[in-house]
């Protein structure tokens, strides 16, 4: 258990009570103490009992709660409420759209046990019929169910990361002669894995594959495992898992097949043999002996994605990838202004902190009044902040932004003085996300072309794995940003990375400037430029073309001559 498990737990716990139609004041109880605990800044986990049961809003029942999931993973309130729940109607419960009280309809009233019998009672029309429901709830429910089916198995890089990483240095430990690497989709920074893929060398097979039972939690899938690939699973968190063995003297050779995707090694295929083939059979001490053998350029992990990337690795026109120290500024975050944990100050010390030479702060602007969006008078108070601190933490800066909702005709969020008092703005799509192509696109274009648009945010809304975004004409979005100068970001929280890797190639080549933005909730939020900086490797992002590459001087003067163009 850590603290994230402890807090799904307990939100679990919450949703049962509603379900089972609990006391109200036990339920609300248990919600304040996670609202206590999604509050509390650290880790639960290093906190002692004494001092968790001084956190206003945690009370006893919910620290005895704690501290036995701490010590057993559960707690007997969460015990009996799983014991009274049928799976299925717990895997309901997990369907987005559908709170504890309508799921207790679809269970008691209409007698539904499975997401499979949801499914069935929705497409005949049953769903709607119920009271409460209606035909808009139920297609909702057949979008979310399919989605769900289309995304179970899956995970996103960063909740599954750390998992596999620790898979990897037990598989080590247990095997000390032996080398073990990770590859396949997570050494190639998917940002969704489906399994966890490893290659173990050694010299005695036997004793590898005994190890491997040995891990604890671990299923072995005999009938799909064959003498030198073991299939099984993780089963807490559960997660596929492929292992590949090969002699020591392969692994060089096994470890560019393994990571590179299938769509890089065929993209390979030469006159006289395929890449596979050439591949097996070199004699490699280092992966850049290959590339050097075939007189290429080294193809960093991360694009062997079969994209193009062999042809400009041929003709030597691969371009030096973006670094994590090539960035010199954090935009795009949130501050205690808006909907984010931490105050102005502490965004703004934690980030010069870590070495950075600015910061920039974009709040929700006023529409987004679910999120705290800032009315015109915050707005300046927030300014005056600013100047204040600018003064104080100099050389550091702290530029003025917002995150200017689009609102649905495309049209920015504040009059046009309050637009202009800011050093660059942000512009996303945060409502009504329900669009087909056209709109969603013309609605994006209407952003772009206004002048105060600096960075075109998060361009198509979507969540992985949660929810898909709304469709647009990626090419249309990005050829009106390369005539209007519109910066667009890599948004890099794990479940955005939105912009897709996948169009960053050709945003670089219309010449757009992307952002690594972390869209930071909180100090810790920083920490998410790691998946951007990654994503946008993927799609050969270089420095040259990532905006909080500048330098605090440089960034200056090109927020003010964009401002003094519009
Ligand atoms: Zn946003
Ligand atoms: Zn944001």
């Amino acid at each position: 258990m850590d603290h994230k498990a402890i807090l799904n737990r307990l939100k679990l716990c919450i949703q049962l009570l509603e379900l089972h139609e609990e006391n109200p004041f036990k339920i609300r109880s248990y919600q304040g103490g996670l609202n206590a605990l999604e509050r509390l800044d650290g880790d639960l986990m290093e906190l002692s009992e004494q001092e968790l049961a001084k956190v206003p809003g945690i009370g006893k029942s919910i620290l005895e709660a704690i501290q036995s999931l701490k010590s057993s993973g559960s707690f007997s309130t969460l015990d009996a409420l799983l014991e009274q729940t049928p799976t299925g109607v717990l895997e309901i419960l997990q369907v987005k759209g559908l709170g504890p009280k309508k799921v207790q309809v679809v269970w008691k009233e209409l007698g539904i046990t499975s997401t499979h019998e949801l499914m069935e009672a929705c497409q005949s029309g049953k769903v709607a019929q119920t009271k409460g429901f209606g035909e808009k709830t139920q297609e909702t429910i057949i979008q979310n169910l399919l989605f769900k089916a289309s995304t179970s198995g899956k995970w996103l890089y960063a909740d599954i990361e750390e998992t596999i990483l620790a898979l990897a240095a037990q598989l080590q430990q247990g095997l000390p002669k032996a080398q073990v690497r990770v590859v396949g989709d997570f050494a190639r920074r998917m940002e969704i894995l489906t399994e966890g893929e490893f290659l173990i060398a050694s010299e005695d097979l036997v004793a590898t594959k005994s190890s491997l039972i040995q891990v604890e939690g671990i299923v072995w899938d005999k009938p799909n495992s064959g003498p030198m690939t073991w299939r099984g699973k993780l089963t807490d968190p559960e997660l596929q898992l492929v292992c590949h063995f090969c002699k020591e003297a392969e692994l060089v050779c096994k470890e560019l097949l393994f990571v590179a995707s299938k769509a890089h090694l065929s993209s390979w295929i030469t006159e006289e043999e395929t890449v596979g083939e050439k591949i097996r059979k070199s004699t490699l001490a280092s992966e850049a002996d290959f590339f050097d053998q075939n007189n290429l350029q080294f193809i960093p992990r991360e694009m062997r994605e079969g994209m193009g990337e062999v042809e400009l690795a041929k003709a030597g026109m691969l371009p030096r990838l973006l670094e994590n120290s090539d960035l010199k500024g954090i935009l795009h975050n949130h501050s205690t202004y808006s909907d984010g944990k931490h105050t102005l100050r502490q965004m703004a010390e934690y980030c010069k902190g870590l070495g950075y030479d600015y910061l920039g702060i974009s709040d929700h602007s006023r529409t987004a009044s679910y999120a705290g969006g800032l009315e015109i008078e915050k707005v300046a108070k927030q300014q005056a902040e600013i100047d204040a601190l600018n003064q104080e933490l100099a050389p550091f800066r702290i530029f003025k932004g917002i995150e200017s909702d689009i609102l649905p005709d495309g049209s920015l969020d504040y009059p046009a003085e309050v637009l202009r008092s800011f050093d660059f703005i942000v512009s996303s799509v945060h409502s009504v996300l329900n669009m087909e192509l056209k709109r969603a696109t013309d609605r994006l274009l209407t952003a772009i072309h206004n002048p105060y648009t600096t960075i075109l945010g998060h361009p198509t809304g979507r969540l992985l794995l949660r929810r898909e975004g709304y469709p647009i004409d990626h090419k249309a979005i990005i050829d009106a940003c390369a005539e209007k100068q519109v910066v667009i970001e890599i948004n890099a929280n794990p479940w955005r990375l939105d912009l897709d890797w996948r169009w960053v190639r050709y945003a670089m080549e219309q010449g757009v400037m992307l952002s690594i933005n972390p869209d930071a909730h909180e100090m810790e939020g920083y920490a998410d430029m790691q998946y951007g900086v990654w994503i946008g490797r993927k799609g050969g992002l270089t420095k040259e073309l990532t905006l909080n590459a500048l330098s605090g001087m440089e960034i200056t003067s090109y927020f003010e001559k964009r401002k003094a163009n519009s």
